[in-house]
């Protein structure tokens, strides 16, 4: 038996393996196993197709067992198999020419990073990480004679004639000194429950079980019993991988809970199969209840990765957007290579496509069910209107969609609306969106703006999600309509003046204000929007609102916040205006001073100075 050289990329491609890989090495299953079901499904699918092969798949399998004394370990596969010829071209040198070609550009320096590994498949090669010597017993389906091919992993193999009963491929892994503890039942079945558990074939692991019986030895022992045992280890059902015509809602659901590891059925589910320039399968769902771990910066992601039917990882941020960190489920890839790493991935133009493809179709099946079950989606809003809300802020691509899948709370309806539905019932000359922000719906709800507006005509929407505040201000247009929030600067002129006042008068009551406020505001303005309270305050234009401020200072306080002052718009109608004219200068600070404070309190936040205030207040009282 002659040995043969390998060629000297696989010389190198096993070097790079057996160092780089090293620390995850229990990744060689996987890939065995991976290839067992590459050569069934071959099978299956030349039986269909090529005459000579009619009628000889029958039902594919993958058997493993192990000999804990002699530390071999053997994966059986009846799939297509392998000829002389094969072995030496898929054994001996690289079967993937992107692999051998990707080879040969790395340096020496390269071939040291172990990162650039995950970009190929190390396939068969990596059982070398565990073994010292592997055989490879092989006879191609539909030809007479078997072949053994043997190596040490060192730069040789041989090949010779071998007997096979049947067609498919059996591989004898001698394992060295770190795989000696893979040959054993629990590692086994821990390794293909964890990576191959959805390969489409039966995966059948051999042991012996010792048990004891009730008979007992001369010496009153009970008499151990050892049974031989072959059971099937992984459920085998890649459920996404069928067509899903024939799923029945029903095992979608139980797949889910299994799956997931929830008690509820999910809301909805979507599974695509997508073909063209990138190949793969998605099964996405949502869950009733949002993830309680879904607003947590160290949020697991949901999403499971796998590459024809073997799994991948489930660690892996970034198959989705942040933003989608609520969705379930799998993403199955034809195209990506089994060994991908993480810093493949996230520049890899596959996993993009994917991840895009993903996002435009979770998005789509959203706003389907926006339109065709509005109950359901109702649901869905209270879950995850918060996220998507951040996604208007980080998914610029998918503005459009995301805006129209948004709810806000109204002034004028019950429960959620759309921008769409707002648009709809807008007045005619009505030029802008109005809404209102910063605070609980409850104070916002009440705030005298709104029925200013409303008085007018005009629905507010109401916003009292934190993070309105922050995603609001960005959105900027809604199909060309202006978003404006009624509490800033510019929105000051927005309603028909009512005012019976004087301009002049009620210019020199703006100006007194001023004066007797100082610098505890930013400027007094008259309002026109204003008719029963006397002020409010809102916010410059690009100036923070109060609640926003109240938030960033929790975050760790910047101090120049404080120099941010609130307008405060006055309506100069108001009885109290006439008090301040006419009183003393002691009580006219005491009166604006008031009425700045309650302006504070009408917004929910704090008077600047709470003790002063009460001061203020008993003195009133008193009078
Ligand atoms: P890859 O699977 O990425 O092509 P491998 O190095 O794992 O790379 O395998 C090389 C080739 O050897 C495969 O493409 C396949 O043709 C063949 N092969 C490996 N394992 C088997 C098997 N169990 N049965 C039949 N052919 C196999």
């Amino acid at each position: 038996m002659a040995n043969k050289k390998f060629k000297t990329e696989v010389n190198d491609l096993l070097h790079l393996i057996i160092h780089s890989l090293y620390s995850n090495r229990e990744i060689f299953l996987r890939e065995l196993i991976s290839n067992a079901s590459d050569a069934i499904d071959k099978l299956r699918y030349l039986s269909l197709t090529d005459e000579k092969l009619k009628g000889l798949f029958t039902e594919g399998k993958i058997e493993i067992n192990f000999d804990e004394k002699a530390k071999t370990l053997t994966i059986s596969d009846n799939g297509i198999g392998m000829n002389e010829e094969d072995l030496n071209n898929n054994l001996g040198t690289i079967a993937s020419s992107g692999t051998k070609k990707f080879l040969e550009t790395l340096t020496d320096e390269q071939k040291k990073d172990s990162n650039l590994i995950g970009q190929f498949g190390v396939g068969f090669y990596s059982a070398f990480m565990v073994a010292k010597r592997v055989d490879v017993i092989s006879r191609k389906a539909g030809e007479e004679e078997g072949f053994k091919w043997s190596s040490d992993g060192s730069s040789t193999y041989s090949v010779e004639p071998a007997e096979r009963a049947e067609h498919g491929t059996t591989l004898i892994l001698t394992m060295n000194e770190d795989g000696e503890n893979y040959a054993n039942r629990w590692q086994l079945e821990n390794l293909i429950k964890k990576y191959s558990d959805h390969v489409a074939y039966p995966i059948f692991l051999e042991y012996d079980q010792d048990s004891y019986t009730d008979e007992k030895d001369k010496d009153g022992n009970p008499i151990k019993k050892t049974e031989h045992k072959r059971e099937q280890i992984n459920s085998s059902s890649a459920l996404w991988r069928r067509n899903k015509s024939e799923i029945k809602e029903e095992e979608y659901k139980e797949f889910y809970k299994n799956f997931c590891h929830d008690s509820e059925d999910p809301l909805f589910y979507l599974h695509n199969h997508v073909e063209g320039a990138t190949e793969y399968t998605t099964l996405f769902y949502i869950p009733a209840k949002a993830p309680f771990d879904m607003n947590h910066a160290d949020y697991k992601p949901g999403v499971k990765l796998y590459v024809k039917r073997v799994y991948i990882t489930d660690d892996e941020k970034e198959l989705l957007p942040t933003y989608l960190r609520f969705v379930r489920g799998i993403i199955d890839s034809e195209d990506l290579p089994l060994n991908v790493s993480r810093e493949i991935l996230q520049e890899n133009k596959i996993m993009a496509t994917i991840r895009n493809g993903s996002v435009k179709k979770l998005l789509g099946e959203f706003k389907k069910l926006s339109e065709n079950n509005p109950e359901k989606y109702e649901k869905f809003i209270k879950e995850y209107n918060r996220p998507l809300k951040e996604g208007l802020y980080n998914d610029w691509a998918n503005r459009d969609t995301l805006l129209e899948l948004v709810r806000y709370k109204s002034s004028e309806v019950e429960g959620y609306t759309s921008l769409a539905a707002y648009k709809e019932r807008m007045k005619a000359d009505q030029k802008s969106i109005y809404y209102i922000s910063g605070g609980k719906e409850s104070v916002l709800k009440a705030s005298p703006l709104i029925s200013a507006y409303r008085k007018n005509g005009y629905e507010v929407l109401v916003m009292d999600e934190d993070i309105d505040d922050i995603v609001t201000g960005m959105i900027g247009t809604y199909k060309d309509l202006p978003l404006k929030d009624i509490k800033k600067s510019s929105s000051a002129d927005d309603l028909k003046d009512e005012s019976t006042k004087d301009e002049k008068e009620s210019k020199q009551d703006v100006e007194k204000l001023s004066k007797l406020l100082g610098e505890r505001v930013k400027k007094v303005i008259a309002s026109k929007r204003l008719t029963d309270s006397p002020a409010i305050i809102i916010m410059d234009e690009n100036d923070p609102s109060m609640q926003m401020q109240q938030i960033l200072k929790q975050m760790g306080g910047a101090d120049e916040l404080d120099d941010i002052k609130p307008i405060l718009e006055v309506n100069t109608e108001h009885p109290v205006f006439k008090k301040i004219m006419e009183a003393e200068e002691e009580e006219a600070k005491e009166l604006s001073s008031l009425v700045l404070d309650q302006a504070y309190l009408a917004e929910g936040i704090m008077p600047k100075d709470p003790v002063a205030f009460a001061q203020n207040v008993s003195k009133l009282l008193a009078k």
